[in-house]
């Protein structure tokens, strides 16, 4: 019996041979300095910023260099597949604006090197796991459960390193004849890739963030090819799919650095080019004293849904990710304001090796900026978008009166420095609530005085202006000079500098004024041009406010 017949035997029907696939998936025709790279998520949980930030990768490598950008499915672990996964995550590419070249969405694949979906490639898998046993460099391992656990166990006891390697690697001993005899009696197996490698040796690699990196080289026999439903591990698919799909940048997380010798091994056994390895760092978070791992658990902002659920803007969010993917973008960007990201040249060498911070400081700061240059309409426009899925009251109120939406959102915008208070679409209602009647005489208020708290006397100032200096009509200035002419004549000083020089001849000053006709309006002592405000509620709100006082 040869390794032919152990073949045949264990892929007796298969269509096509790897030829067949070489054939059909042939080199693309790329320029020297184009580039292919995919996304490759498995479907088993959430999109987390760590995924965000390798696509963000994939998505700039592809644009600098006119290449391809395709997205994978990998599904081959069925136990753990959450069944909506994959369309949250085409969902996010395509909220983001990242779309990828090729992919397979619904069915429908797009680009020639498909099916994108792992599951769907599993003839192809085949093909190859049946040419590395042809080679001699693969065959079934017929241990158990128990049996693997008891030789964990033995070499944990003898102090030795564990796994399915060297003498431990019982099955990759027997012959020929008694793995197809195993095989004929119906004995359940995997299928190992049989190692070359020497863990006393070095195996050198570039990491293109890390630089060079040396490991022990693989000599583990381990598993590409699970024996329930005959799928490839993750080694082994992805091996057999950055090959097919002429993939030239790998990049993945940095958990992945260790497995590379085996990756290494599998490229070089099939004469496969290996591809560039862009293995990002972690991402951290600043928690007290210390940088620690940003986790599911303890930090919303670590899952993608947050920011959509929070009404981020999506440039906002690119912004402060690609802030952290190259430390040189920060400054990139403040010389090229209004070009798209994509502009910027990525350099993986100028990736933080050691980890990335990911501040939400940082991302609201940015945020703000970019709100504050949005026209009022766009504003409402993106705002409305997101009230319609997650706040059904907001998106209401929108309803009732768009116009005056958006002369809200107009205060202080379209100017040359324009109002930066508004970091994502969530918060806008808790910024504009007194704006609106209902809103306003439904919350539990809570006036924000500050100098002046003595109840008459803001009494007394709230029945003057609306007696003797309030007109609806009034310009901006002629509004103010009317406050300053309350000021002198109540007492107060309208001019500050006149007020710092002799503070005691005056019971307060202007701004004094100002806050309690802004406060009694609006609760706060913080808002916007009031002029502006006071325009829009207009006179009837205006009193009917002030009159609540008395
Ligand atoms: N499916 C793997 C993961 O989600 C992909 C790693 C890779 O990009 O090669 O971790």
């Amino acid at each position: 019996m040869t390794n032919k017949d152990l073949a045949d035997l264990i892929f007796p029907n298969l269509e096509h041979d790897t030829e067949y696939y070489e054939k059909l998936y042939p080199e693309r025709d790329l320029k020297e300095n184009q580039y292919v790279t995919r996304f490759a998520p498995s479907p088993t949980g959430y999109m987390h910023i760590g995924n965000f930030m390798s696509v963000l990768i994939d998505y700039i490598i592809y644009k600098n260099s006119d290449g391809v950008f395709f997205l994978r499915n990998e599904d081959t672990d069925k136990a753990r597949e959450i069944p909506d996964a994959i369309d949250k995550i085409t969902h996010i590419l395509n909220h983001y604006g990242l779309n990828p070249v090729e992919y397979e969405y619904k069915g429908k694949i797009v680009g020639n090197y498909g099916p994108y979906v792992q599951s769907e490639r599993i003839d192809i898998y085949h093909a190859y796991i049946k040419k590395a046993i042809e080679m001699g460099r693969a065959y079934p391992c017929f241990c158990n459960k128990e049996e693997l656990d008891e030789m964990r166990l033995n070499q944990e006891r003898k102090k030795q390193r564990t796994g399915y390697y060297g003498k431990y690697a019982r099955c990759r001993f027997l012959s020929i004849d008694e793995m197809c005899n195993k095989i004929k009696a119906g004995e359940d197996y995997v299928i190992r890739f049989k190692s070359m490698g020497d863990f006393e040796t070095k195996i050198p690699f570039d990491d293109e963030v890390k630089g060079r990196i040396e490991f022990p080289t693989n000599d583990e026999d381990f598993v590409i090819m699970k024996s329930s439903d005959k799928l490839p591990t993750y080694h082994f698919a992805h091996l057999v799919d950055d090959h097919l799909m002429r993939t030239t940048h790998v990049i993945r997380g940095e958990e992945w650095i260790s497995s590379v010798p085996k990756h290494i091994e599998l490229f070089d056994a099939f004469g496969f080019k290996r591809p560039k390895y862009i293995q990002y760092p972690l991402i951290l978070k600043q928690d007290g004293d210390i940088k620690r791992k940003i986790s599911k658990r303890k930090d919303p902002e670590a899952s993608m849904s947050f920011y959509e659920e929070n009404g981020y803007n999506t440039t906002a969010v690119i912004e402060s990710v690609m802030t952290i993917i190259n430390s040189n973008y920060e400054e990139w960007r403040r010389e090229n304001k209004d070009l798209p990201f994509t502009d910027f040249k990525f350099q993986a060498s100028k990736m933080s090796a050691s980890g990335a911070l990911f501040d939400l400081e940082k991302l609201n700061n940015i945020s703000k900026d970019i709100i504050a240059k949005m026209k009022a309409k766009d504003l409402c426009d993106e705002s409305y978008k997101w009230a319609c899925i997650y706040d059904k009251d907001f998106k209401e109120l929108i309803d009732r009166d768009r116009e005056y939406y958006i002369s809200i959102l107009n205060i202080e915008r379209e100017q040359e420095k324009p109002r930066k208070d508004i970091y994502n679409y969530k918060m806008i209602k808790s910024l504009i609530w007194y704006m609106y009647d209902d809103l306003f005489d439904k919350e539990n208020k809570e006036y924000e005085w500050k100098n002046i708290t003595d109840k008459d006397e803001i009494k007394n100032i709230l029945n003057t202006y609306i007696a003797k200096y309030y007109n609806d009509s009034d310009d901006k200035e002629t509004w103010f000079n009317k406050i300053k002419e309350m000021c002198d004549s109540l007492g107060y000083a309208s001019n500050i500098k006149e007020y710092k020089k002799n503070p005691e001849n005056y019971k307060g000053n202007v701004a004094d004024i100002s806050t309690v006709l802004r406060v009694a309006l609006t609760t706060k002592s913080n808002t916007p041009d009031l002029y502006q405000i006071m325009k829009l509620l207009g006179s009837k709100k205006i009193e009917k406010r002030y009159n609540m006082f008395n």
